[in-house]
């Protein structure tokens, strides 16, 4: 399903993020207060503006609001990323994503309401020294274009059956591959027929892109 996503500042990682967006079919606007960012990423995305992202003034009339999700990919100054992510979250924008270049620069982010938080170094050295120590097997599955993992709460009509009568194989094409439980924590890898499915766990499932959006609807 296409979406909408904003990208302020476009450096190497909003660069980088706001193409892949755009590539993989969402609708994207990329905005920056450097013209030469907004010149380089114009053919790569749906639209690209100049802005200054600390102005409120000046992201009012580009509709934040009405997007899936805007991410603040602003790290080296860290008042504008601070100033940025604020106007943003005052628009009521659904969800709002920013990068951190530091834990401090992180925690600031949360307290003043980012719904998610990036450090794009950390995670990539954290995924790099995994990578190395214990080369996973899903880096040598070929990928399938179509096909999608996702974690996502279970949509109300699950609560309470077990998997065997849901029998989303057979009737979606949908795999469970695990279920988080949530209270008290725990993964069950590879969950039998026999698994009731709690309100409060999340399901990890693997299936075609097209059946697990319309389970991520109605969860
Ligand atoms: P990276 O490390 O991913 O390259 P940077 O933090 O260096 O990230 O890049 C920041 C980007 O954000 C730059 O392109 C810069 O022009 C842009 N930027 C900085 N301040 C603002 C602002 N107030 N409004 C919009 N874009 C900004």
């Amino acid at each position: 399903m296409k979406k909408q996503f904003a990208v302020i500042g476009l450096g190497n990682f909003g660069f980088y993020l706001a193409a892949g967006l755009f590539q993989k079919g969402h609708e994207v606007l990329g905005i920056d207060i450097n013209p030469r960012q907004v010149q380089e990423v114009r053919d790569k995305v749906s639209r690209a503006v100049i802005a200054d992202a600390t102005d409120p003034q000046a992201l009012k009339e580009l509709e934040l609001e009405k997007m899936n999700a805007v991410v603040v990919s602003i790290g080296s100054v860290l008042n504008s990323s601070i100033l940025a992510t604020l106007n943003v979250k005052d628009m009521g924008v659904k969800r709002v994503v920013a990068k951190a270049v530091s834990d401090a620069h992180g925690r600031i982010l949360q307290k003043i309401g980012a719904d998610d938080i990036y450090f794009p170094e950390k995670d990539l050295a954290l995924t790099a020294a995994q990578r190395l120590d214990n080369p996973n097997v899903l880096d040598y599955l070929p990928f399938m274009e179509g096909y999608s993992i996702v974690q996502l709460a279970p949509p109300a009509m699950f609560v309470g059956k077990n998997l065997i009568e849901l029998d989303l194989i057979n009737r979606l094409g949908i795999q469970v591959i695990a279920v988080t439980e949530t209270s008290p924590e725990n993964v069950v890898m590879i969950p039998t027929g026999r698994f009731v499915v709690k309100d409060s766990d999340l399901l990890v499932l693997l299936g075609p892109d097209k059946a697990l959006a319309g389970l991520e609807e109605k969860s």
